[in-house]
């Protein structure tokens, strides 16, 4: 690259000003921007440069092309200590991670030593109990008025409030905020080391490039989101780093409390305290732009994407998106820098993402995939379709490049730099178009035509509909309550109602979740799930309302949580007859809550309907529960508190019942994978079902009987083999995962002395046994097909569809068995789930269920996708010019199907279990949901092509083995805090865990397997 400017030619030419101190400077009134004059009045000194820091960053980076004259020196201070002092190190130095801990404290430290330019706070509280903190910085004056600063934002938020004559002033002087947020994703390790130098270099240096900065725009930071991951992460590498060679190393095992990488799925569900964190921020500081640092492409990735882009956004969204990584890619390819690129990676569609919390609240959300940090160096040889040269890609990276921690600390802080910049000198623009933003959504509500949405308050999933309504006001909508009756467009509007008004700002995010999203699969391949409808995914009612009259209606802004209606109804005998008398039955609405009211009262005998019934003019669900000699007034406080409500009468029904027995419950994880199982354990931990949890290698410990009733074992990933075998015997010492004086930080949520090998075939066998014995495993996802394809039960084999591509959609689920205890609660006879490509169950009709097309379709290695998604590399793969003599032909690529259990080792199961004593029986497998016939039928939000082999394919299957059960969800009740509606299949078998075989159809008849109920 010939018009490069060196590195060197750079730092001769670099101009480093000082600017003369703040009290020479005019007084300006707080709230009001110095006038552009008296900045240029500034007198300028040249700023000394820390000559030793300058030197490690000259010695640290490998290539001297990934450099710009904003990060090839850093200035020195007297008074702020830099990184080096600090800290002991450079950013960027090979072989050395930081804690978030040690973060935190420089940045406290930065925030003491220059109390004018930077603040320091803590906003946040992980799940182990670290903290997450915020470092404000800016020039002198705004720093001093920076309430007031955080107003004007506020003031542009809402329309309704500021006039336009208002905001038009407030343009000129309110500052944008830029928020920058790294370390979510721990083991992309550069974002936080980076972000120390920046937050210096931000508050020390004088240049008029960062003095701009300083001046004109709010900038944010905090440095590490995910604190637990980051801490075991440092842990891990330092551990790895004294291992001997040839031995295993370890990987990351947990990062936050609960998943890993679907920390940053969390943008809608916001269960996690890193989520919540970033949206009270969201909600406080209204930041213009939220900007998330992560590591996963070449070698520095702005965020655009390649569409389609979600529905609901703005569009004047999808042009600042566009503005500003284009900005990046301008200027980091002016200075020669090669490998900064956009489009070409991710799409734009789902609003899972954290930075989505900006789209949702009008603001720009954006983040940088930048070459991983290391920390050693290391050499970067990408292959042709991150290499050729593209539209979208003008300067792209080389075939080969020398990398380490500083290349990485001077792309992704020269490009935040670039970023910074462009919005401190097109301000009013950014503010502008946040404004506007802001007005057209509240015109939205006005004009229609949704101008508000409905939840009724006293809908059957009462207790959920107010989860629900709590969990958007956490994220800042505005929902009232009606104060009267009325009617609305065709609807009758009861007091208590729940409405979301259609004129607020914040309605884009009720535009984003209730949408209903249409994905044609000739888009590019999508990144991550395509449809997340809420209410969908919660089984509740939420109602558009497209009659303008309803914005006129009598109705009250929520202040407080919503509480569902509940406690003890009907005119069954009540404190008259005293307590010991009284027979509560306790309606089961699919409610979440049924569960927690089961656990909290373990000591309560209670018992489950058999079937649905009618008492005292109410219609009970198959499911209710029955608490004879009930002692209300214990029970009737904590009903109220869970929103459920109960019945009381002298006796009770005459209905078929099981007792509700407390199960003893074992939850089983991998270590090979610790990333979905977490979601589960979220709903049980919330929910109050209490459990052990260990790892599957602990299985061949044997005595699972005696231990466990019911063992749930979530879902792992990769096929039924590598789930049984675990992580591979590599090396020739044990691979431990435990808090150790070197490892302070690991051995969290679980440890082991060894964490390869899974549980083998052994443990496998146990895992049988229990259930042989009268255990009850659950399993959901991939766990699933572990059974099946090890042939301990007979009724049902695994499919996979080679022409079927369902990526993470919402399908109509039939709910075939209205008898099976998981299907207690739900009254429909369709329930919307969420599914995700795999598994597909195809359950044996050996009693004439007539089921076709049972076999793998599709030819062998065809790629489930092939046909669609637009090549967004063009020319990674050059036309083939036909040389003059002809070549031999290549053969055609073979890929195969996903990997199985080899016959050898399927025999060697069965010999085990043979000798263990039991056959494997001829199942007669209970479907309780399955996919409709008709693939037409199918697709209710998302996408799906191929649907045809989803046609009548199980869903919920409860199969019979010995005296116990296996319970295999192809949905995923528990996905992501965001499918509550289906949360319940999953309670409903811990409940009812030893009478499964409730309500089942006598043997012979086969009907409840293939005959919908209605
Ligand atoms: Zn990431």
């Amino acid at each position: 690259m010939n018009l490069r400017l060196t590195c060197a030619a750079v730092a001769v030419v670099a101009l480093v000003w000082v600017s003369a101190p703040i009290a020479a400077q005019n007084s300006t009134r707080s709230g009001q921007a110095p006038s552009a004059k008296g900045a240029a009045v500034r007198q300028s000194l040249p700023q000394k440069i820390d000559e030793e820091y300058t030197k490690r960053i000259k010695q640290n980076l490998q290539d001297p092309r990934i450099s710009t004259e904003l990060v090839d020196h850093l200035p020195a201070s007297d008074t702020v200590p830099s990184p080096l002092k600090f800290l002991g190190r450079a950013v960027g130095t090979p072989g050395e991670l930081t804690y978030a801990k040690d973060i935190s404290r420089y940045y406290e430290a930065l925030a003491k030593a220059a109390p004018a330019r930077a603040k320091y706070w803590k906003v946040g509280t992980t799940e182990e109990g670290r903290d997450i903190v915020l470092l404000a910085i800016a020039d002198e004056a705004t720093i001093k008025a920076l309430d007031q600063y955080r107003n004007m934002l506020g003031e542009l938020t809402d329309p309704r409030k500021t006039t336009e004559a208002r905001a038009q002033q407030l343009l000129h002087t309110a500052k944008p905020i830029y928020y920058a947020i790294s370390g979510m994703h721990s083991p992309e390790t550069g974002g936080p080391e980076m972000l120390i130098e920046l937050a210096y270099r931000l508050i020390v240096e004088e240049t008029p490039f960062i003095q701009n900065i300083r001046h004109n725009v709010i900038t944010l930071i905090t440095p590490v989101i995910e604190v637990d991951g980051r801490e075991k992460q440092v842990d891990t590498y330092y551990f790895n780093k004294k291992r001997a060679p040839g031995d295993a190393r370890l990987p990351l095992m947990y990062w936050g409390k609960y998943v890993q990488h679907d920390n940053n799925r969390d943008g809608m569900g916001q269960f996690l305290k890193l989520t919540q964190t970033v949206t009270k921020e969201t909600l406080e500081w209204h930041p213009t732009v939220i900007h998330d640092l992560h590591e996963a492409q070449t070698y520095l990735y702005s965020s655009t994407g390649t569409g389609p882009y979600n529905n609901e956004i703005d569009p004047i969204v999808v042009s600042e998106w566009w503005t500003l990584a284009q900005n990046d890619v301008m200027e980091m390819t002016k200075r020669g820098v090669p490998g900064v690129w956009t489009y070409g990676f991710y799409d734009g569609w789902v609003p899972n993402y954290m930075f989505f919390i900006a789209h949702s609240h009008n603001s720009i959300g954006r983040f940088y995939e930048v070459q991983s940090y290391g920390p050693d160096n290391y050499e970067v040889r990408p292959g042709a379709t991150v290499t050729s040269k593209e539209w979208f890609r003008p300067n792209p990276p080389l075939p080969l490049i020398k990398w380490g921690p500083r290349n990485n600390t001077n792309i992704q802080q020269s490009a935040l730099l670039f970023s910074l910049s462009h919005v401190a000198k097109n301000k009013e623009l950014y503010l502008e178009n946040y404004w506007m933003k802001n007005k057209r959504a509240v015109d939205k509500g006005k004009n229609g035509p949704t101008h508000a949405w409905v939840i009724p308050a006293t809908q059957r999933r009462k207790a959920d509909a107010a989860d629900a309504v709590n969990e958007l006001r956490l994220q800042g909508l505005e929902v009232s309550r009606a104060a009267a009756a009325f009617k609305a467009g065709g609807l009758d509007v009861k007091p208590g109602d729940y409405i979301v008004r259609g004129d607020q700002p914040f309605r884009t995010l009720a535009d984003m979740y209730f949408a209903i999203q249409n994905y044609p699969p000739q888009n590019p391949s999508p990144y991550d799930d395509t449809g997340w409808t809420f209410q969908y995914m919660r089984d509740i009612r939420i109602l558009p309302v497209g009659d303008k009259a309803i914005l006129d209606q009598p109705m009250t802004l929520l202040t407080a949580d919503a509480k569902a209606p509940g406690g003890v109804e009907g005119s069954g005998p009540s404190t008259a007859l005293g307590a010991g008398s009284v027979t509560l039955v306790v309606d089961h609405t699919a409610d979440n809550n049924l569960v927690t009211f089961r656990f909290k009262n373990k000591d309560v005998k209670m018992m489950a309907a058999e079937d649905d019934f009618e008492l005292g003019g109410h219609k009970f669900r198959a499911g209710a529960i029955i608490v004879p000699n009930a002692d209300r007034a214990k029970l009737e406080p904590v009903l109220k508190d869970l929103g459920l409500s109960a019945w009381a009468v002298a006796a009770a029904p005459s209905v078929k019942t099981h007792d509700l027995d407390i199960p003893r419950i074992g939850y089983v994880h991998s270590w090979s994978r610790t990333q979905d199982e977490g979601w589960v354990r979220a709903a049980l931990d919330t929910f109050g079902v209490p459990y052990m949890y260990f790892a599957d290698q602990k299985l061949k410990d044997g005595n699972l009987r005696s231990k466990y009733d019911v063992i749930i074992f979530p879902h792992v990933g990769g096929s039924a083999q590598s789930q049984v075998n675990g992580p591979p015997m590599t090396g020739n010492s044990p691979l431990p995962y435990r808090k150790t004086a070197e490892t302070p930080n690991l051995g969290y949520v679980d440890q082991s002395d060894d964490i390869r090998g899974g549980m083998g075939l052994q443990g496998l066998l146990e895992l049988a046994k229990f259930v042989q014995e009268g255990g009850t495993l659950i399993t959901e996802g991939s766990t699933t097909t572990i059974f099946p394809e090890y042939a301990i039960t007979s009724g049902i084999s695994i499919e996979e569809p080679a022409r079927l591509f369902v990526r993470g959609s919402i399908l109509r689920g039939k709910i075939t068995d209205k008898k099976s205890p998981i299907a207690y609660g739900y009254d429909q006879a369709e329930l919307p789930v969420y599914f995700n490509q795999a598994p597909v169950f195809n359950v044996a009709s050996g009693f004439g269920g007539g089921r076709g097309g049972g076999g793998r379709g599709g030819a062998p290695g065809e790629n489930p996708n092939a046909g669609f998604g637009q090549n967004v590399t063009p020319n990674a793969v050059p036309l083939r010019i036909q040389p003059f003599e002809p070549q031999p032909a290549e053969a055609t690529p073979t890929a195969g199907r996903g990997e199985r259990p080899q016959a050898d080792e399927a025999a060697a199961f069965r010999q085990l279990a043979q000798q263990a004593g039991f056959a494997i029986p001829e199942g007669r497998a209970r479907v309780v949901m399955q996919f409709p016939a008709n693939a037409n039928e199918m697709l209710l939000s998302g996408t799906l092509s191929g649907g045809e082999a989803l046609a009548n394919r199980a869903l919920a299957v409860d199969e019979p083995l010995g005296k116990g059960h296996v319970v295999m969800f192809a949905l995923r009740p528990f996905w992501r805090w965001q499918s509550q509606g289906t949360y319940t299949l999953g309670f409903n078998a811990i409940m009812n865990w030893n009478d499964l075989d409730a309500g089942k159809a006598p043997a012979g008849g086969r009907g409840t397997a293939t005959q919908p109920q209605r």
